[in-house]
């Protein structure tokens, strides 16, 4: 009934751009995962800060609930409307709001996606290098604290966003953190935003640092006898501070399905794809380093171009790696897992998640972006088939509890959601009824996506 009256007010202010068409509702109750489909009860097509606040406002009074979407690559059903109400949808508002080329930063809407943010930017000689391989929306990356294949070197996204605009739950706009590179300014806002999936704010503008194109780019791939080897030598990498800018693990079930999906030959067995900015000199250093480490760790050929179309192919096959996945059980969805431990304990845990992913009987191929610690099992399942979905959510299970034991983390990148939530006591202990109090004291109605990240009832 209420959502209704706020629905009708909310028609007003946003004319045919509040929608209640099944298309758009369907749209945006499905996810990438296997979490059912929850549609919301409306859709917002905002296109300004104003609109956003004006539209808050009325689902304040009627205590409607809100679930920001970017667009919807969230990998546990973060941004699922659990609750019901409206849904806020950015990709209206995608604009580069400025670029300050000397300060080496930009200012743009939530909805803009990384690689439009980086078209644009292709004529300044900058570019924004986090990329969690989804074409994902500003927004929703700051939201889930997104990292992915390179933040071994620039970091995740608490460490590329400077300041913020966000609305809170009753419609005041506030800003966040300044352009400054740093600030003892206060508590860290920006911080405690960046993250929090839409539960605490809703974020309509962000300022991003930025990084100047690197004047060469090298890329290298090598084989290895075992999983062991190749982290061992990733491992000997960061430790000698090697500045390298990707370095992704690839298990030999992954490479079957590398090679079958993008037509390659390579080797069944660990391989370590790499990227190497800077100048050419540089770039040429990192690799001759590179090499000597992965001889001495028992690593194949190590195969490096600085050519475009070679690099592009090889970064191409990795980057199509869950669609890869996903060919070798055609049919069938992916359950992906998310853990990152401390370095030192990441060959172990990588070789149990194998031993236990084969003993369940599941295909699970394996790829980590093992500069951080971090990597994920592509657990591929029938969505139809209960029994196997149990299965599979016990291998993740015990992941996240392996992970835990050794100091790590149930998740490295992809964030909370619905799938993480049984995990928030046991990771944070008193910290997550903290991360409850500082939920009620923001939104108290508890209306900016309800349902997640803390339990406040
Ligand atoms: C094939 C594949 C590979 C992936 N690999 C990686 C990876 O390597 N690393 C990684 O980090 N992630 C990875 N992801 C996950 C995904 O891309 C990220 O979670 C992404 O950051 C979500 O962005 P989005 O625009 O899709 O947000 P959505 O899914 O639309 O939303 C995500 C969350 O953010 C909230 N949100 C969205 N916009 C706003 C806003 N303006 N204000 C407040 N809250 C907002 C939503 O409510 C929701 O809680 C991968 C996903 C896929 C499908």
């Amino acid at each position: 009934m209420n959502i209704d009256k706020a629905i009708t007010e909310m028609q007003a202010v946003l004319g045919e751009r509040l929608s209640t068409k099944k298309s758009d509702l369907d749209f945006h109750g499905q996810n990438e995962a296997y979490y059912p489909f929850t549609p919301p009860d409306a859709v917002a097509f905002v296109q300004s800060t104003k609109e956003v606040s004006d539209i808050v406002k009325i689902c304040a009074k009627y205590d409607c609930p809100i679930t920001p979407w970017g667009v919807g690559t969230s990998l546990e059903g973060h941004a699922l409307p659990i609750k019901g109400g409206l849904t806020i949808d950015f990709s209206q508002m995608n604009k580069v709001v400025k670029v300050y080329n000397e300060d080496l930063n930009v200012s743009v809407q939530p909805g803009i996606t990384r690689e439009e943010l980086n078209a644009e930017l292709r004529t300044t000689g900058l570019f924004f290098p986090i990329d969690p391989g989804a074409n994902a929306s500003i927004g929703g990356m700051t939201a889930t604290r997104a990292s992915g294949t390179t933040a071994v070197r620039y970091g995740t996204m608490k460490d590329n966003v400077l300041a913020l605009e966000v609305v809170l739950a009753d419609g005041r706009i506030i800003r966040t953190g300044t352009r400054a590179k740093k600030s003892s300014a206060g508590y860290d806002l920006t911080r405690l935003m960046v993250g929090s999936e839409g539960t605490l704010g809703i974020i309509t503008e962000i300022t991003l640092a930025l990084q100047g194109q690197p004047e060469a780019t090298a890329a290298a791939i090598c084989d290895f006898p075992d999983v062991e080897s190749a982290v061992n030598t990733v491992m000997m990498a960061v430790q000698m501070g090697v500045p390298i800018a990707r370095i992704e693990l690839v298990d030999s079930m992954m490479i079957r399905a590398i090679n079958n999906y993008s037509k390659l030959d390579m080797v069944e067995t660990p391989h370590l794809f790499m990227e190497f900015h800077g100048s050419d000199v540089g770039v040429a250093e990192q690799s001759e380093t590179m090499k000597s480490i992965t001889g001495e760790f028992g690593g194949g050929e190590f195969q490096w171009s600085t050519k475009v179309e070679e690099r592009n192919r090889l970064w191409a096959a990795r980057h199509n790696a869950y669609p890869a996945a996903r060919g070798l059980k055609p049919g069938f969805t992916g359950l992906t897992t998310d853990i990152c431990v401390p370095i030192s304990q990441l060959a172990k845990a990588i070789g149990d998640s194998e031993q236990d992913i084969a003993d369940s009987g599941l295909l699970g191929p394996i790829l980590g972006h093992v500069g951080d610690g971090n990597y994920h099992a592509t657990l591929l399942v029938d969505a139809d088939d209960l029994e196997m979905i149990a299965t599979a959510k016990g291998v993740a299970h015990r992941m996240a509890e392996r992970a835990l034991a050794v100091g790590g983390t149930v998740t490295g990148e992809h964030g909370v959601g619905i799938g993480k939530m049984k995990y928030m006591q046991q990771e944070h202990g008193d910290g997550w009824s903290v991360m409850a109090d500082i939920k009620r004291a923001l939104d108290p109605q508890n209306i900016l996506n309800p349902g997640k990240m803390v339990q406040v009832n």
